[in-house]
This record gives structure tokens, C-alpha cells and sequence, in this order.
């Protein structure tokens, strides 16, 4: 059955007042970040992606979207996904054919980009992942539902396991717009001022400085005087001293990865 996978681009004649399912066009945009999802759950996409900064960015052609929804690689009259598992046990398992296809089907079109399969068991997502996805030129991620998937479709399929946390989600499409999200962040252009994303946390390798705005004092609570001086270097000091004392005190890992000897 012919898949049509929703392919959003991202176009610039995409009006803004478009709802997110709209921009689930048809071709992608030449050079855009190519993201293409493999899930249960299309409806779900592209969500919260389609909102604030990455939604502009989506729209104005910086990443495109392509959604392939497994069920209609499914088995039969029903187009079945998954089974139960071999050996027994609760639950049921996605099946590696039907993976497969759709897999194929997601890629069809797609430059060569990594291949991720969300996953508890995999390698933790943090800044660095994002970081080399932002500037490789997209990302397939196969979103898991109930017990998981035939390890076949990982083998088959070269599949990287990569997970948001040591926590289980009852999916994977959580865990892949979050990933997304990290992702086309960091891409020129997404945040209005590239410099927050250069100083934000893990970043440097620190956690970031407390924030303040306006007003100057809240409920008997003064912003920190050095901060209203104008003085730019003692800011800047007071900021890493900060970013160091919390990151100390809250992630001994990262601190002692930046300051081997103690
Ligand atoms: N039985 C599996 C959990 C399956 S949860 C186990 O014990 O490992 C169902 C799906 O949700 C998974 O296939 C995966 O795609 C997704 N998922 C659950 N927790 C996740 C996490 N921490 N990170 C990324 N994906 C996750």
C-alpha cells in the first residue's frame, strides 16, 4: 500500500495562521534538516514542534517533517503491527517486517541520515548527540510503543538505541520531539540570538548562572546588586562563579569531567 508519507516541508509560502497538521505538506524543501519519524501515533506530530521557535523554523523551511504512520505497513485486512512475544510474557512486540517497511518507506527520498530507534536501553540523548545531529544533515527516528520491538528491526535496520532518560514512557514520540527539539535549537538562524545557545547550560560544560529580570526587588527579593552595575567583567565573573558553584553542588559528574583533579 502506498504509504504517502504526510511529508512536511517546512515552506516559506506556508502561511503562519496554518494549524500544525497543515504543514504536513508534500515535498521536502532542498537542504532543509531532514527529520522523518516512524510512529503509531501521527496524529501526534508534529505537536509542540509546531509551536514557538521550532514551529517558525519549520515553517520557514530550516528542517522539514516527514511523519510515516507504521499502521499502514501492518499485516493483513487489519494491518496488525505487532505480536506476542516469543517465549511468552505481557505485552506485545512491534514486528521487525513490518518495522522494516516502514522504515524504508520513511527513508524513501531522504538524504543518507543516522538511524535511531527511541529506547530506554540506549545511549543517554544529551547536548553532544544534539549537537552532531544538528549539523549532519537530519535524523530517522523509529518511535516504540508497548513492549518494544523485534530486535531484528534494530540489527536489520542499524538502528541506534537512544534514550531521554533512565525512566519508561509508554512511547517513543515523547522522547523523539525531544530529541528534534534539541536538535534544530542549535541550528543557525532557530534562536533569535545564537549567543543563548552558546552560553546556555552544558554549553561550556557548566550548568548556567541563575537568571533575573525585571523588577529589581520582588517580595522582598533584590536582583543581585553586580548585575544592575553595568560593570561587564564583574558580571561576567559573578556568572562563572556561579555557573561552577552550582554545577559543584548539583552535578559532582560534569564538574569532575571538566576538572579532573579535583
Ligand atoms: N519493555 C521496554 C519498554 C517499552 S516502552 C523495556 O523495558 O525496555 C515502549 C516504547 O517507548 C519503547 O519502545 C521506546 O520507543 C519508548 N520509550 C520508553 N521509554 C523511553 C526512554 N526513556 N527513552 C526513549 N524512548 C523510550
Amino acid at each position: 500500500m502506498s504509504d504517502a508519507p504526510l511529508r512536511s516541508a517546512g515552506r516559506k509560502t506556508i502561511r503562519p495562521s496554518l494549524a500544525p497538521r497543515d504543514l504536513m505538506a508534500d515535498e521536502d524543501l532542498a537542504g532543509a534538516w531532514c527529520a522523518r519519524v516512524v510512529t503509531l501515533v501521527p496524529e501526534a506530530w508534529p505537536g509542540v514542534l509546531g509551536h514557538s521557535l521550532t514551529g517558525k523554523a519549520l515553517r520557514d523551511g530550516l528542517w522539514s517533517l516527514g511523519v510515516t504512520d507504521l499502521r499502514h505497513h501492518g499485516e493483513g485486512r487489519h494491518r496488525n503491527v505487532d505480536d506476542t512475544p516469543a517465549g511468552g510474557g505481557a505485552g506485545m512486540v512491534i514486528r521487525a517486517d513490518v518495522g522494516a517497511r516502514a522504515v524504508a518507506a520513511a527513508l524513501d527520498g531522504a538524504p543518507a541520515i543516522p538511524r535511531l530507534l527511541m529506547s530506554p536501553r540506549g545511549r543517554r540523548l544529551d547536548q553532544g548527540l544534539a549537537r552532531a545531529l544538528a549539523r549532519g544533515p537530519g535524523v530517522l527516528l523509529v518511535c516504540g510503543r508497548f513492549e518494544g520491538v523485534d530486535e531484528r528491526l534494530i540489527e536489520h535496520g542499524g538502528l541506534l538505541e537512544v534514550s531521554l532518560g533512565d525512566f519508561v514512557l509508554t512511547g517513543g514520540d515523547i522522547a523523539a520531539q525531544a530529541l528534534i527539539d534539541a536538535s534544530v535549537r542549535l541550528m543557525p538562524r532557530v534562536l533569535g540570538n545564537q549567543r543563548s545557545a552558546e552560553e546556555e547550560s552544558f554549553s561550556s560544560g557548566l550548568l548556567e548562572h541563575p537568571q533575573y529580570t525585571k523588577p529589581a526587588l520582588w517580595e522582598g527579593r533584590a536582583v543581585p546588586e553586580v548585575l544592575l552595575s553595568g560593570n561587564h567583567a564583574a558580571i561576567a565573573a559573578w556568572r562563572k562563579g556561579e555557573a561552577e558553584r552550582l554545577t559543584k553542588d548539583r552535578r559532582p559528574d560534569l564538574w569532575r569531567a571538566l576538572r579532573p583533579e579535583g
